[in-house]
């Protein structure tokens, strides 16, 4: 309630000072009270490839500069036996990351292998191109419980200005496919979010996005759409020099482990080239590297808003 408040003063200019000291001393704080410390991260990304077939107009991929490349098995069936020995305690685990999933020829054969060691929650988000009915099929099989799919624009003028590289009526198709195999299976999973991003190019289209999407979606077995706010990547895209000071501690830390292809551990999915690194889970496990002198002091510092020695949360407009 109170944050609504706070929040709504942000719209009007001359009370953005003010709006940022009711977020910074009063909802700030409560947002901290709230965070707990587990020994093992309740979240685990692990990016199968950082390898993409898009060139989306809102994506900083013409910035990365790390290797391209795809999870050995060895290492992800290393990574998921930690995972499986806190299985209940890990509430998702992501199959990818900066790149897109569906590439990954091995990927339903992880989906599987995640599956059978007992991983509660398995999560993708795709741009459903590569969604052939044979994928369909595969992932389906494999036991995937759910996806995101990252779809901007309703035509394709406007789908194929935004997401570049990409066919509208290739991907739509692959989307009609889906559903119905899924249908035809008989089963309830992977469910489907269908996520639709405003921007510039496409904006005035968000009424459009439902009315397509719609009947495509199975709401009774939870699917559903939803709109996503554009966010600047850790600095990656749209820094306009105007972010101001970080009002609000980041929670990456205390929530989610971001494990890269190769193993390198990082603070989060917007550290796209890989800079703050704080382990390798070839070297480490993952509770080691959760538990570790640079995990706890990173958390010590965010809580402190101190962000100026991490060049990417530096820039993150989700601190603001
Ligand atoms: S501050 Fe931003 S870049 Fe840093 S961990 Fe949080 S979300 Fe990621």
């Amino acid at each position: 309630m109170l944050i609504d408040y706070i929040k709504r003063l942000q719209k009007y200019s001359a009370l953005r000072p003010l709006s940022n000291l009711g977020k910074k001393y009063v909802y700030n704080p409560y947002l901290r009270s709230r965070l707990a410390l587990s020994d093992f991260p309740p979240e685990v990304w692990i990016e199968n490839t950082d390898v993409c077939n898009a060139r989306c107009i809102m994506c900083p991929r013409q910035n990365l500069t790390r290797q391209l490349g795809f999870m050995k098995f060895s290492l992800f069936e290393k990574i998921i036996r930690e995972i499986s020995e806190h299985k209940k305690r890990v509430k998702r685990v992501h199959l990818h990351n900066y790149g897109e999933p569906l590439l990954d020829k091995e990927l339903p054969r992880k989906i599987k292998l995640a599956k059978d060691f007992g991983i509660k929650h398995t999560y993708i988000v795709t741009n459903a191109s590569m969604l052939a009915p044979e994928m369909s099929r595969q992932i389906i099989e494999a036991g995937l419980d759910e996806f995101k799919v990252s779809f901007y624009g309703t035509d394709t003028e406007t789908y194929n200005k935004t997401m570049q590289g990409l066919d509208f009526e290739r991907t739509f198709r692959n989307l009609k496919d889906f559903f119905r195999i899924r249908q035809e299976s008989g089963r309830k999973t992977p469910k489907v979010i269908i996520q639709y991003l405003p921007m510039e190019s496409n904006k005035a289209r968000v009424d459009e996005f439902y009315r397509l999407m719609k009947p495509l979606i199975d709401e009774k077995i939870g699917d559903s759409l939803g709109l996503f706010d554009l966010h600047n990547y850790g600095g990656g895209v749209l820094t306009d020099g105007t972010l101001g000071s970080p009002v609000y501690t980041c929670n990456y830390p205390w929530r989610t482990m971001m494990i890269l292809y190769d193993g390198q551990v990082v603070l989060c999915c917007l550290d796209f080239n890989g800079v703050q690194v704080v382990g390798n889970v070839k070297n480490n496990s993952i509770k080691e590297i959760w538990n570790c002198g640079q995990f706890r002091k990173t958390r010590e510092d965010f809580k402190k808003l101190r962000y100026a020695d991490y060049p990417v949360c530096a820039k993150c407009d989700r601190t603001r």
